[in-house]
């Protein structure tokens, strides 16, 4: 099959688009066709080079497809039906998967990190990952999903114990997590602040549910938000952004608020004055992913269209390099994809 592999660290010019021996699926296994792959900023961070991640590597995280090849102890799917991938490796019979935390098992991996991804014609994964998807979602839809999704609803439902009439401050509104965010927010009918780098994704982000939003380049987020919010400050905080919006988002907390951050895309070390920290009773959580049973939960919202993917580009998968190119420069609103 065609695949885009890393053979070392670097720029975008280490992707390699060549040929590799198909994947063989275990007994256990779903062999999948496919059809879109969606790129995460996960993936520039693998291509530049992560600890622990062996070369070669195939990148992608965000698999849509169809069912090719069916592993002899797989009952429950037939060849050629249409499905998504959840985005995750776990080992499955561990303490923590038992529980239905597989983020926090010790074999954890996202697809296209730890473990060969989606960047490539076939892939051979576990039946417990592969989820049938509706016709109403084409397969570069359905690629944008998983892992921004579940993000985002662990961050907001499972972490923050978001709750209806909250004010939430969505950093990064144009992102894949941020336009997850946005809109997972307005479901649970709080208020909506978020953040970008410019009036026309502002508006974008309006669309999707957005009450206000601050041009972070011209204008002081917790100066912006205090304002918005008659000086009180928001409940909740969506970081993903790092170091270049840590200070402005501490700060953007009312008394008793909660930051979750899932990512640091500018830089992860950050200073806290833990005086603010316990004298206003902040509450600081670190997510990575989330659970399939909260990846489940949010399917259903977006397959009953209350929740919406948000494609911005497709790229041939013979193109990774511009893809990763295009990525690099933040124009997007939403998802790049690349199609096999
Ligand atoms: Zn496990």
């Amino acid at each position: 099959m065609k695949a885009v592999r890393i053979h070392q660290f670097g720029g975008p010019e280490v992707l390699t688009y060549e040929d590799v021996p198909d994947p063989q699926p275990r007994k256990d296994q779903v062999l999948v066709r496919v059809k879109a792959c969606a790129l995460n900023h996960l993936d520039l961070w693998v291509r530049k080079g992560l600890p622990g991640i062996k070369l070669p590597r195939i990148p992608g995280s965000d698999i849509a497809g169809e069912v090719a090849e069916i592993g002899e102890y797989v009952t429950a799917f037939a060849a050629g039906q249409r499905v998504i991938v959840a985005p995750m490796h776990f080992c499955g019979h561990c303490p923590k998967c038992l529980a239905g935390v597989q983020n926090q098992c010790r074999e954890f991996a996202v697809l296209g990190n730890g473990v060969d991804g989606g960047d490539c014609e076939l892939v051979a994964v576990p039946a417990a990952n592969i989820i049938p998807i509706p016709d109403s979602l084409d397969f570069n839809q359905a690629a944008s999903v998983p892992l921004v999704f579940v993000t985002a609803w662990h961050m907001l439902v499972g972490l923050a114990g978001v709750r209806p009439g909250q004010t939430v401050l969505v950093l990064g509104g144009s992102s894949g997590v941020g336009i997850a965010a946005i809109q997972i927010a307005k479901l649970f009918r709080c208020r909506v602040i978020t953040t970008a780098g410019d009036e026309i994704k502002l508006e974008k982000a309006r669309l999707l549910g957005a009450d206000e939003g601050i041009n972070h380049y011209k204008q002081k987020i917790s100066e912006e938000v205090r304002r918005i919010t008659n000086k009180e400050g928001v409940d909740v905080v969506v970081e993903h952004v790092g170091a270049a919006t840590w200070d402005e988002s501490v700060r953007s907390l009312k008394s008793g608020g909660k930051l979750v951050t899932c990512g640091a895309t500018t830089g992860s070390n950050v200073t806290l004055e833990l005086r603010h920290l316990f004298a206003r009773q902040l509450t600081l959580l670190g997510s990575y992913m989330g659970t399939m049973g909260e990846l489940r939960e949010v399917l259903g919202h977006v397959f009953a269209g209350r929740l919406k993917a948000v494609v911005d580009r497709v790229f041939p998968l013979s193109e990774i390099r511009a893809a990763h190119e295009y990525m690099e420069k933040s124009q997007m609103f939403g998802k790049v994809v690349v199609n096999p």
